[in-house]
């Protein structure tokens, strides 16, 4: 499975041909998910099946499996997502028919041909965490532990000031 995907694809002739496109797609190319998430490499692993279904919708549908890097938001270490992503979208031509479709899939507009990378980018935005944190807090304070002195000393400092202590002194004088 390390085929580069084609950039561009006309999903209607697919949908008709009954295709199933597998391939990678380099993730250092998606500048939008960089801007949300940070620089990323790597490649997503994707698997895309063209179709028409039971009741006579055009769709596509798979998987798509990527592993990124993000910032965790309570630690500001670096923490590792995989996502297993499975896309089920209703092919629609124009903004109207989204509409309709809307009530009951999720509609994905293409007037003719389809920029692969903008559909699995989309699908990797949309399944960002809010707030990226570590799943075990364990693990972000073995990373801040690194760094910060644990709360409960910082009292105990403040009270062996030196000068508090020459102050004692001089007082006894
Ligand atoms: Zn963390």
């Amino acid at each position: 499975m390390s085929e580069r995907l084609p950039e561009w694809v006309d999903p209607w002739r697919l949908v008709q041909q009954r295709r199933v496109l597998e391939g990678e797609s380099p993730l250092e190319r998606m500048t939008r998910l960089a801007q949300q998430a940070g620089a990323q490499e790597g490649r997503a692993r994707v698997l895309l099946e063209f179709l028409r279904d039971d009741e006579g919708h055009p769709r596509v549908r798979g998987r798509i499996d990527a592993d990124l890097v993000l910032t965790c938001q309570r630690c500001m270490e670096s923490m590792r997502l995989s996502l297993a992503l499975a896309p089920d979208l209703i092919l629609v031509a124009d903004d109207a028919q989204a509409e309709r479709v809307q009530a009951w899939g999720d509609p994905l507009i293409v007037p003719e041909r389809l920029f692969l990378r903008d559909l699995i980018e989309d699908e990797l935005l949309l399944a960002l965490p809010q707030v990226p944190r570590h799943e075990d807090e364990a693990e972000c304070r073995r990373h801040v532990g690194r760094w910060l002195v644990p709360e409960a000393e910082a009292p105990a400092e403040e009270r062996q000031n030196p000068f508090a202590v020459l102050g004692e002194l001089m007082k006894k004088d």
